[in-house]
C-alpha cells in the first residue's frame, strides 16, 4: 500500500474538520446548527460556504462544480459548469456564489414524473442539502441536492428520505421525553447496507447482449459446478479481484466512506461489500457513489461488476442487507437492549413499535424492495420469501411473550462458548443465533431488513421504515403522554401491542413451504411480484400515513405508482426485446448451421453407399431438430405476447399485469428451449460465452 489510510481518509471530502478549518467561526456554527438539528438555513452564510467551498475544491484540482441528484431512474444525475466568469479584459476569474450552492435549475423534462410534470413544464429546481456533504470527484465539486419541479413536488429518492428522518425525530423525542430524557434534542436514523455484487471479465461481458442491455443473462445453463460446495463463501480472494478490492477501497475512503468488511459470497465470482453505518441520508448517498465506484473502476481492471438482482440462473443473486437503527444526539441506540431488556421499557417501546409498524405496514415494506429483478430472487430460497416476517431471536421473543400477560423476569442467557480448546479464548456467546432466512431480523442492536435488491436506490426502504415507525410512535406518544401512571399506561400499551401483532414474529427457517402456509393461516401478506405490490402503495391507509408525516402528497404518491408501472413495463420490455434479438440473430443461426452440418454428413455418407455408420449423428439430428422447432416458434410467441401486452394500454397497472402475465411466460419458455439447445450444439458454434466462462474465468 502506497498510502496511509488515516491520511487519504475523507481527503475529497469538504467534511466536518474542513468546515471548521476554512469557515469563519460564525459561519461554521451557524452551518452546524442547520445540519446537526435541522434548523433552517441561514442564507447569509451561503456566500462564505460556497466561496471557502470552491477554494478548498480548487485545491483538490476542481475546475468544475455539479449539483448531484438522484432522480426517480434509481441512478444519480449532474449537469457540470465551470467556475469560470469572464472579466473585462478577457481574462476569467473562478467563482462560485452562495446562490450557485443553494440552488440550481436542471431541465427536469428528461426524467421519470408519472405524469406530475408535462413535458413542456420543464423547469426543476435542485436545493443543496448541507446535511451530506460536498466532495470532490474526477475534477468537479460535487453538491448533493434535493431535486423538485417547478410546482414544487418532489422528483427524487432524497427528499423524501429527508423527510421521513424529520418526522421519526418528531415522534420519537416525544417518546424520550416521557422517560425523562432532557439530553436529547435529535433522534437520527442509522444505516449500513451491506451490498453484493458479480465480477466478470469484460471481454466475455462484451459478447453478450443480454448482459450490456438488461444486467442480467437472458439465456445459460448452470455449469456442473455452481455453489453447491460452498467454498466460495469467505474463500480466499483471487489476486485481480483484491485489487479490485483495493483499488475501490482507496477511493471510497478518500470520499469518506467507511468501506470496511469485503468477501467473497455464496455464488461463483459474487462478492460483498459492508461499510460502517451512518446517518440514512448519508448512508443513501454513500451507497449510491459505492455502486457507481464499483462499477467503474472495475472497467480499470478489465472486468464488469453486475449490480442486478439475478445476472445468472441456478446461482444465488444479490442483495442488499439494509442494517437499520435509531440513534440520539446523546449517544444512545434506541435498539439497544442493554443487559437486561427487560427492565429496559425505553427499549421495549421502541421495540413494539417497531413490531407494530412492520405488521401493519407490511404491503409498504413489501412494495419499498419490489422490482423485476427482484421478482427474480424473493421467495427462490435464497432470500427471504416475499413474505414480510420479523424475527427476534429466543431471549426477545421470551420476554415479548412474558409481558403480553403481564411482567417479565430477566433470566441470564448471556454464556460463554466453550470450544473445548484450552489455548482458545473463552468467547461471550451472542444471546441469539442468526437467523439469515428472515426478511427482517433484529441483529442485537438494530434491523437487518434483507429483502432489498442489490442494484435499487435504498431511499425507498428506509423512507418507508422511518414513516411507518413515526407514525406508530406517533401513536404511541398520543397514548402515553399525560398518564398520571405512566408505568402502568406503558405494561398495557406494551401487552397490547404484543397481543395484536405477535403474528408477524417468526424464529423458523423463512425458505420452507410449511412456513408459506403458516404465514397464510396468520394472515400475513404473500405478495409474490412486483405488479401484485404496486396497487397497495395508493391504498389508503397508505396514502394518509406518507400524507400525515409530509413525507408524500397524493400527487407525488401517484407519480411514484406510474413510474413504478412504467418502470416495470419498460424493463421487462427491453429484456423481452433483447431476447428475441439474440435468439434470432444469434442462436437461431448457429442451431441450423449444426443442423445442416448433421445432415450434410449424413446425406453425403448415404450417398457413397457405404455402410458406414452415421446412427450418432442421426440421433443428434433426432434430438435437435424438435427443440430447433419448439424455439423458432417460440420466438414468434414472444413476439405475439409482446403485442398483445403493449395493446393493453388502458392503464399503466393493465399493461403492467399483462407483461407479468403474458410476456414472461412466454421469455420463460424461449429460455427453456435455447437452454436445450445448449446442451446440444457444440460449444464452439454456440454464439456467446457460457455460465461456465462467465462465471469461473477469473
Ligand atoms: P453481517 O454480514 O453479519 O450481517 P456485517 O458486519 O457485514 O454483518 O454488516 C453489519 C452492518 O450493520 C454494517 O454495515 C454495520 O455498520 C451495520 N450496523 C451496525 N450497527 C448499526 C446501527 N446501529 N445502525 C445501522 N447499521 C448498523
Ligand atoms: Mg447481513
Amino acid at each position: 500500500m502506497d498510502f496511509r489510510v488515516t491520511e487519504i481518509y475523507g481527503s475529497n471530502v469538504f467534511n466536518d474538520a474542513a468546515m471548521r478549518e476554512r469557515l469563519p467561526k460564525t459561519t461554521y456554527k451557524s452551518l452546524k446548527k442547520t445540519i446537526d438539528e435541522g434548523l433552517a438555513l441561514d442564507v447569509t452564510v451561503a456566500d462564505v460556504v460556497a466561496n471557502a467551498m470552491k477554494d478548498w475544491a480548487m485545491e483538490k484540482g476542481a475546475t468544475h462544480f455539479t449539483h448531484w441528484f438522484q432522480p426517480m431512474t434509481g441512478i444519480t444525475a449532474e449537469k457540470h459548469d465551470s467556475f469560470i466568469s469572464p472579466t473585462d479584459d478577457g481574462r476569467v476569474i473562478m467563482e462560485f456564489t452562495g446562490k450557485d450552492l443553494v440552488k440550481g435549475e436542471p431541465d427536469a423534462s428528461s426524467f421519470p414524473s408519472g405524469g406530475l410534470r408535462a413535458t413542456f413544464e420543464a423547469r426543476g429546481y435542485t436545493a443543496w442539502d448541507c446535511t451530506s456533504p460536498a466532495f470532490v470527484k474526477d475534477g468537479t465539486l460535487y453538491i448533493p441536492t434535493a431535486f423538485c419541479s417547478y410546482t414544487g413536488e418532489v422528483l427524487d429518492k432524497k427528499t423524501p428520505l429527508l423527510r421521513s428522518m424529520e418526522a421519526l425525530n418528531k415522534q420519537a423525542l416525544r417518546i424520550l421525553k416521557l422517560f425523562g430524557n432532557t439530553t436529547a434534542t435529535r433522534v437520527t436514523t442509522t444505516v449500513g447496507p451491506e451490498q453484493e455484487y458479480f465480477l466478470i471479465d469484460r471481454d466475455l461481458y462484451k459478447k453478450r447482449k443480454d448482459l450490456i442491455f438488461t444486467g442480467r443473462t437472458l439465456f445459460g445453463n448452470r455449469p456442473p459446478k455452481g455453489q453447491e460446495l460452498e467454498d466460495h463463501y469467505f474463500g480466499n480472494i483471487k489476486e485481480r479481484v483484491s485489487n479490485y478490492m483495493k483499488d475501490l477501497d482507496k477511493e471510497l475512503w478518500e470520499l469518506g466512506i467507511a468501506a470496511k468488511t469485503k468477501h467473497n459470497e455464496v455464488a461463483p465470482a459474487q462478492h460483498e461489500l459492508a461499510p460502517i453505518f451512518t446517518t440514512s441520508n448519508i448512508a443513501t448517498d454513500h451507497n449510491q457513489l459505492t455502486m457507481e465506484l464499483m462499477q467503474k473502476i472495475a472497467l480499470r481492471h478489465n472486468l464488469v461488476c453486475l449490480l442486478h438482482e439475478k445476472p445468472f440462473a441456478g446461482v444465488n443473486g444479490s442483495g442488499k442487507h439494509n442494517n437499520w437503527s435509531m440513534s440520539t444526539n446523546d449517544g444512545q441506540n434506541l435498539l439497544e437492549p442493554g443487559s437486561t431488556p427487560h427492565e429496559n421499557v425505553q427499549f421495549l417501546v421502541f421495540l413494539c413499535a417497531v413490531i407494530k409498524a412492520v405488521d401493519d405496514y407490511q404491503d409498504l415494506m413489501r412494495l419499498s424492495v419490489a422490482s423485476a429483478g427482484n421478482d427474480h430472487r424473493l421467495g427462490a430460497n435464497e432470500a427471504p420469501p416475499a413474505i414480510v416476517s420479523m424475527f427476534l431471536g429466543d431471549q426477545l421473543t421470551d420476554i415479548l411473550t412474558q409481558l403480553e400477560n403481564g411482567k417479565a423476569k430477566g433470566k441470564a442467557y448471556n454464556s460463554i462458548l466453550e470450544t473445548g480448546v484450552a489455548s482458545l479464548p473463552k468467547l461471550p456467546k451472542d444471546t441469539t443465533d442468526r437467523n439469515r432466512t428472515s426478511p427482517f431480523a433484529f441483529t442485537g442492536n438494530k434491523f437487518e431488513f434483507r429483502m432489498l435488491g442489490s442494484s435499487a436506490s435504498i431511499s425507498g426502504p428506509n423512507f418507508v421504515l422511518n414513516t411507518i415507525v413515526a407514525e406508530v410512535l406517533q401513536k404511541f406518544a398520543d397514548t402515553l403522554e399525560g398518564q398520571s401512571d405512566l408505568s402502568s399506561a406503558v405494561t398495557d400499551l406494551i401487552s397490547e401491542t404484543i397481543k395484536e401483532h405477535k403474528r408477524i414474529i417468526f424464529n423458523g427457517n423463512n425458505y420452507t413451504d410449511e412456513w408459506v402456509a403458516e404465514a397464510e393461516s396468520r394472515g400475513l401478506l404473500n405478495l409474490k411480484s412486483t405488479v401484485e405490490c404496486i396497487p397497495t402503495f395508493i391504498k389508503d391507509k397508505n396514502v394518509a400515513v406518507f400524507v400525515k408525516h409530509g413525507v408524500l402528497s397524493n400527487s407525488e404518491i401517484e407519480s411514484r405508482y406510474e413510474i413504478l408501472l412504467e418502470n416495470y413495463v419498460k424493463t421487462i420490455n427491453i429484456e423481452a426485446l433483447t431476447m428475441i434479438s439474440m435468439a434470432k440473430t444469434e442462436l437461431l443461426p448457429a442451431a441450423f448451421k449444426f443442423s445442416k452440418d448433421l445432415s450434410d454428413t449424413i446425406n453425403s455418407v448415404k450417398a457413397t453407399g457405404m455402410s458406414v455408420e452415421v446412427s450418432a449423428q442421426s440421433s443428434v439430428l433426432k434430438e435437435l431438430s424438435p427443440v430447433l422447432s419448439s424455439f423458432s416458434s417460440n420466438i414468434n410467441s414472444l413476439k405475439k405476447a409482446i403485442e398483445k401486452a403493449s395493446a393493453e394500454d388502458t392503464s399503466a397497472l393493465k399493461q403492467a399485469e399483462a407483461f407479468s402475465k403474458i410476456v414472461v411466460p412466454a421469455m420463460e419458455s424461449l429460455r427453456a428451449d435455447a437452454d436445450k439447445l445448449e446442451a446440444i450444439i457444440p460449444k464452439d458454434l454456440y454464439p456467446f460465452p457460457c455460465y461456465a466462462d462467465l462465471l469461473f474465468n477469473i
